[in-house]
């Protein structure tokens, strides 16, 4: 099969490799599509990887094409997306279904190889199937969009309260379409007048610093951590979901109001699988598959496996708006 590989710091390369095999708990998936992640920027750019050479790719979907001994074989030709962590199902956080939270865990398209390939052998442990007509490329986007179900979910209210953004990735944006869902006010604090202007078309409003009651951090930089205790009200809570560039430090009187105000701060990592029914990724999908055409619009760049670094050096550049890319193999 064809695969696009991390050779080496900045250097991919597009070229046959095995096909995998699956074992006896595994099914084969053809890779419908696979979504570039800022994360896998770190990886491809900043000598970010665990090792060389590394197929990336842990945002996909895609069919069941194959099945292991032990699988039914009802399963083929199943649509499927894929909960990317590989639990060691033996630690305490394992034993009470936290997957995110195990101690000892392997993860597709960082320690070991992921799905910019023509196919991926998976435990079925770790598929949820989707609908026969929802499009790969929007199911692609379930990773991302459990970890925003699973951040949103840190809080109880929606109703009437105002919510802040900090930040607008794909994470950002799809907290933001849940919170408006449960009828919070949702506000956005952007650095960019073209994500204005694209956030205007998801029918966001409102823009800008304003006092809010609860408040998602989705950048994970110093500034934005402190603009997050600025803007949140007495007794607010924040959301910290951005992943740190940098050593997260804040100046006294800003720590200080973490404790007048009394601010409720939650921490979120991942999303919870639980492979059974109404976990994230189950309402993930459910979300994706009932607003199919809105959040195609997240999607502004799709390439082809043989792009290879092309396709990271497009989305990382910053003069045309960026949300989603994806990689699509053929129909
Ligand atoms: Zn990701
Ligand atoms: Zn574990």
């Amino acid at each position: 099969m064809k695969a696009c590989i991390l050779e080496d710091n900045q250097k991919i390369s597009y070229k046959e490799i095995e096909t995998p095999q699956p074992k006896d708990n595994e099914v084969l998936i053809k890779v419908g599509a696979c979504g570039i992640c800022s994360s896998d920027f770190n990886r491809v750019y900043n000598n970010g990887a665990y090792f060389y050479p590394l197929v990336l790719g842990h945002e996909f979907s895609g069919e069941i094409v194959e099945t292991g001994k032990n699988i039914d074989k009802e399963y083929l030709h199943k649509r499927a997306v894929i909960f990317p962590l590989l639990p060691c199902n033996d630690c305490e956080f394992c034993k009470e279904k936290s997957y995110a939270q195990c101690k000892n865990y392997s993860y597709f398209g960082s320690r070991c190889n992921g799905a910019m390939a023509e196919y991926i052998s998976v435990p079925i442990w770790n598929i949820k199937v989707i609908p026969s007509d929802m499009r790969f490329d929007i199911a692609a986007m379930c990773e991302p969009t459990a970890v925003a179900i699973h951040a949103a979910n840190k809080i109880q209210e929606y109703q009437n309260k105002k919510v802040c953004i900090i930040g607008t990735g794909i994470i950002g944006i799809i907290i933001g379409l849940i919170a408006k869902s449960r009828n919070a006010e949702v506000n956005f604090i952007i650095r960019n007048n073209q994500k204005e202007e694209f956030l205007k078309s998801l029918g966001f409003t409102s823009f800008g610093e304003q006092e809010s009651d609860i408040v998602f951090e989705c950048v994970g930089s110093n500034q934005s951590l402190e603009q997050c205790i600025n803007t949140v009200k007495s007794k607010g809570q924040i959301v910290l979901v951005g992943n740190p560039y940098s050593d997260m430090t804040l100046p006294k009187k800003v720590y200080w109001k973490i404790l007048r105000s009394e601010i409720t701060i939650n921490g979120v990592w991942n999303s919870s699988y639980k492979n059974q029914e109404n976990d994230d990724w189950d309402n993930a999908i459910r979300f994706l598959y009932e607003n199919q055409n809105q959040l195609s619009m997240l999607i502004t760049d799709r390439f082809k496996l043989e792009d290879g670094i092309a396709a990271f050096n497009q989305m990382k550049n910053t003069d045309k708006l960026s949300i989603k890319g994806v990689f699509e193999n053929e129909k």
